[in-house]
């Protein structure tokens, strides 16, 4: 069986790995069942080899950053589990760019900006994700956008192949990259800044971690706002006026501090989670008449 045979193909290549390893604790909602194998990635080319493999055995392969914008189910992944904010983490800093690996954090990028002076990312400040992540999403926050400062990114194309390519902020739109649903894999990213003073650059991220602090349920474990804004209003506001702050599903909840967070309020399930989305979206549309679109990635057993 194809299971068998990509096990014994990364014993074959030397390439450590989990079996059945719980995705609750590879994600910031601490949430999901096992996943079949997961390999927390060393180098670029463990990553091409295990992609070829499991495109092979037609196992499907997900890629995990920080896993804060990622939904798995309770039952188990019939698939291999990529991660690759345990190991890919390199930040370098030449001149006004930043060079970073995928798996590396953004809060950690942001630091090592503030620490060369370098201004730009304030906004992305207290976002957990991953730079690949984050490519990926197009994370934003605070009216600003990664599309505004990427430059060049290289990745894994769909036949394993490794390509470099300049990016404009036009080649991405609201929580969407060229990568959003493909199966390119992200590997490495230049960031332009651009010069300023550190004492204003530490300043504006610690006001926007305050911010934060003070809107956000930080305290629970969520994967932050769940639905997309949608045009014309916020989702977090529609939440709100249609009376759903507090309304939990098993262990799941509506943030009653920031009504676009579901959190795991108290031992939730995946269901319970999925159950409360739903939930969500019913009542907000019978309410005001919005589609509410989720942001977060629920994972599928199928070919991602
Ligand atoms: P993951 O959750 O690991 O993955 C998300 C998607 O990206 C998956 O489909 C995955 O397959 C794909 N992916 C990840 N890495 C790669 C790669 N290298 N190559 C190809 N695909 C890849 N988001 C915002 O935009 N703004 C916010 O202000 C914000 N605030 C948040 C606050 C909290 C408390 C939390 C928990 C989340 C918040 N988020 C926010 C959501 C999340 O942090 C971002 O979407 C982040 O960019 C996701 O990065 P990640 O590494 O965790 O991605």
């Amino acid at each position: 069986m194809n299971k068998e045979k990509l096990e014994r193909y990364l014993i074959q290549k030397r390439i450590p790995f989990f079996k059945n390893k719980p995705m609750s604790e590879y994600t910031t909602l601490k949430l999901g069942g096992p996943a079949w194998f997961v390999v927390e990635v060393q180098d670029y080319t463990d990553i091409v080899t295990v992609k070829k493999k499991a495109d092979e055995c037609s196992i499907p392969m997900l890629i995990l950053g920080n896993g804060s914008n990622i939904l798995f189910k309770d039952k188990e992944f019939e698939g291999i589990v990529v991660v690759l904010a345990k190991k890919l983490k390199k930040i370098e800093v030449v001149n006004t760019n930043i060079i970073a690996e995928a798996g590396a954090s953004l809060m950690d990028v942001c630091d090592e900006a503030c620490k060369h002076s370098l201004m730009g990312m304030e906004f992305a400040y207290g976002i957990p994700g991953s730079v690949g992540g984050a490519i990926y999403m197009n994370a934003g926050a605070f009216e600003g956008e990664v599309k505004d400062i990427v430059r060049e990114i290289q990745y894994i194309d769909e036949d394993g192949n490794i390509k470099n390519i300049k990016v404009k902020p036009k080649d991405f739109s609201y929580r969407k990259s060229m990568f959003t649903d493909t199966n390119k894999i992200i590997l490495k990213v230049i960031f332009e800044l651009s010069m300023g003073n550190r004492d204003e650059v530490r300043s504006l991220m610690d006001r926007y971690w305050n911010r934060r602090k003070e809107r956000q349920p930080l305290e629970y474990p969520s994967a932050g706002s769940v639905f997309k804004r949608p045009v014309g209003d916020y989702a977090s506001r529609l939440i709100d006026v249609s009376g759903l702050k507090g309304k939990c599903c098993g262990g799941a909840m509506v943030s009653e501090k920031h009504a676009g967070f579901l959190i795991n309020y108290d031992h939730a399930t995946s269901n319970d989670f999925i159950e409360l989305i739903e939930y969500v979206q019913k009542e907000v549309k019978k309410q005001t008449g919005f589609d509410l679109e989720c942001e977060i990635k629920i994972v599928e057993n199928k070919k991602q």
